[in-house]
């Protein structure tokens, strides 16, 4: 029989791209992902046909694997193609970035050319602000600051790490290069640690393995034109191997 649908009780959170709305049932909350795309944090401003249902569905693939391979996450199920029922958790004021090749921040900052393969990833925190522009920061800026635990630095460490490992097998199968990504976390009423947010085109740079094209945000960041085809073709590759 059909799950009924949560029902909205209020709009609790409106960012550049998605919605996150309370239900009646306090412990979780629908995200609802937009066609609005942003970039430079909110400096640059635009619209990508279909981009919701793309970062909802390729999303929900990968939590699902993720969480089937013990990752906890906040995913309970996908609603409809642009919105899902997820775990309500305080989000921490982090991004947690895991790096295999140089390219954006990291190629910038260090003066290195892209696509250079990192012998070991690279694990690095920001912490959120549009109006700081999100700076890199470190543990000990995060403990001092309070951002989180000391236990809940190391966690998010070891988890993005394991994501790190199980993503880049998972996306090898479907041509795509793990470049780097961004992960955030939240905490549960229970004190649970659980990756939340998403993992899309949006928030990882994905290369076509054979030909080293971008799938992903970086054709909108850098005005490389074809953004629309590009999030179309990490669909179609989810969805020909049935994860979507
Ligand atoms: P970089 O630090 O090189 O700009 O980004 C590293 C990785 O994290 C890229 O895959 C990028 O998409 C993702 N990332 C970092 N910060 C953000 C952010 O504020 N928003 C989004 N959507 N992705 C981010």
């Amino acid at each position: 029989m059909r799950e009924t649908a949560p029902v909205k009780t209020a709009l609790l959170y409106e960012g550049k791209a998605k919605r996150v709305y309370a239900c009646a049932d306090e412990e979780t909350c629908i995200v609802s992902y937009t066609d609005a795309a942003t970039a430079y944090n909110g400096l640059k401003k635009g619209f990508i046909p279909g981009k919701g249902a793309v970062v909802n569905r390729v999303t929900n693939a990968l939590m699902r694997y993720l969480s089937s391979e013990g990752i906890p996450t906040h995913y309970i199920r996908e609603l409809s193609d642009t919105e899902t029922l997820v775990r309500r958790v305080r989000m921490l004021p982090l991004e947690v970035i895991v790096r295999n090749y140089t390219s954006g921040s990291l190629a910038h900052r260090l003066g290195l050319e892209e696509g250079l393969p990192l012998t070991t990833p690279v694990l690095e925190f920001n912490y959120k602000s549009d109006a700081l522009d999100d700076p890199l920061v470190n543990t000990c800026h995060i403990l001092s600051f309070g951002w989180a635990s000391e236990e809940q630095v190391q966690r998010m460490k070891a988890l993005s790490l394991r994501v790190n490992t199980l993503l880049t097998g998972y996306l090898d199968r479907l041509g795509i290069r793990l470049v780097d990504f961004k992960l955030e976390y939240g905490v549960t009423g229970g004190g649970e640690l659980l990756l939340a947010d998403e993992i899309s085109p949006d928030t990882c740079r994905f290369w076509d393995i054979k030909t080293g094209e971008k799938l992903d945000k970086d054709r909108f960041r850098r005005d490389m034109g074809g953004v629309t085809e590009a999030y179309q073709e990490v669909m179609r590759r989810f969805c020909a191997q049935a994860a979507c």
